[in-house]
């Protein structure tokens, strides 16, 4: 496995790669790797010949300087796990590389009001940071597919918008969430839980397969969007330190808001929990 930190080495190196007739894949991350990555890594294996992992921690897609800080920079660690999955490139580029303009204003991307709700609210100008280094690093890497993670679902909508709206030569593959035995989506803040609020942190998810149960069941239960928020927001504060920043029930295409429950088809109901000071972000999809 190659480690690269220069676009032009990255470059030099795939560009042979493409002439030997390999595709690439290409699994874009912040590093604090886990199951879930892997996850990605192994499918990106599967798919093509030759598998590249970004780590960067894209300083302009957070708005909060102490979650930016805070976040977990484990590169021994990754590095291991990553050999063992058998990727052939980590391309882990200094912050000056990705933006050496540093003070030039970012380009505002068209994303037909998908970067409004949920996250939007709460982390305005998350996403346009998320599309500019995407972008980015799809200029850099020129992938045949790139491998996107179902628990950032919002993020995953924005970047196949992104990309057929700008033509993107790449074919952006969505992957189920990874949970730890309990139900906890694996993410990479969870390490920062202490062990009481990893107890209760399960019930993020236990709560939203009851939500599922009653979106199936909501006709006959006779339950409206707006109640089952409600009652998904009571039942995640029952459990303190848990406490609900957002829920929301949307269209899982347009992720716009339902008037009605229809059964279940195409929702997805999405939240973020604070979980004592770390923030958690978790959604189940219906068909
Ligand atoms: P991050 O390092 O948090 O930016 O995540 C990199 C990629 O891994 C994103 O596409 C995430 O959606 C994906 N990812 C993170 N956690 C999980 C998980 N538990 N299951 C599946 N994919 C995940």
């Amino acid at each position: 496995m190659t480690v690269t930190q220069s676009i032009g080495a990255t470059q030099e190196l795939l560009n042979l790669k493409r002439k030997e007739g390999s595709s690439i894949g290409f699994v874009p991350t912040m590093g604090a790797l886990h199951k879930g990555h892997l996850s990605l890594i192994r499918r990106a294996k599967a798919e093509n010949d030759f598998v590249v992992c970004s780590i960067f921690v894209n300083p302009i897609q957070f708005n909060n300087k102490e979650d930016l800080e805070k976040y977990p920079r484990t590169f021994d660690a990754d590095y291991k796990l990553l050999e063992d999955e058998g990727c052939d490139l980590i391309f882990a580029p200094e912050v000056d590389e990705i933006y050496p303009n540093n003070n030039e204003p970012i380009p505002v991307y068209a994303l037909n009001g998908l970067d409004k709700p949920m996250e939007g609210v709460f982390r305005p100008g998350h996403f346009q940071g998320v599309c500019v280094v995407v972008h980015k690093l799809f200029n850099i890497i020129k992938p045949n597919r790139a491998y996107f993670g179902d628990k950032d679902f919002q993020q995953l909508a924005i970047i196949r918008h992104m990309k057929k709206n700008l033509n993107l030569d790449v074919e952006i593959v969505g992957c189920a969430i990874v949970r730890e035995e309990d139900g906890l989506a694996m993410s990479s803040r969870n390490i920062r839980l202490s062990t009481s609020e990893r107890q209760i942190a399960p019930m993020i998810y236990k709560t939203l397969l009851q939500a599922k149960h009653k979106i199936e069941t909501s006709t006959e239960i006779n339950i409206t969007p707006k109640q089952l928020k409600q009652w998904v927001s009571d039942q995640i504060s029952s459990y303190p330190p848990l406490k609900p920043e957002y829920i929301e029930i949307v269209n899982k295409n347009t992720l716009q808001p339902v008037n009605d429950l229809n059964g279940g088809k195409d929702l997805i109901v999405c939240m973020a929990v604070y979980d004592g000071s770390v923030r958690l972000i978790d959604n189940i999809v219906l068909f």
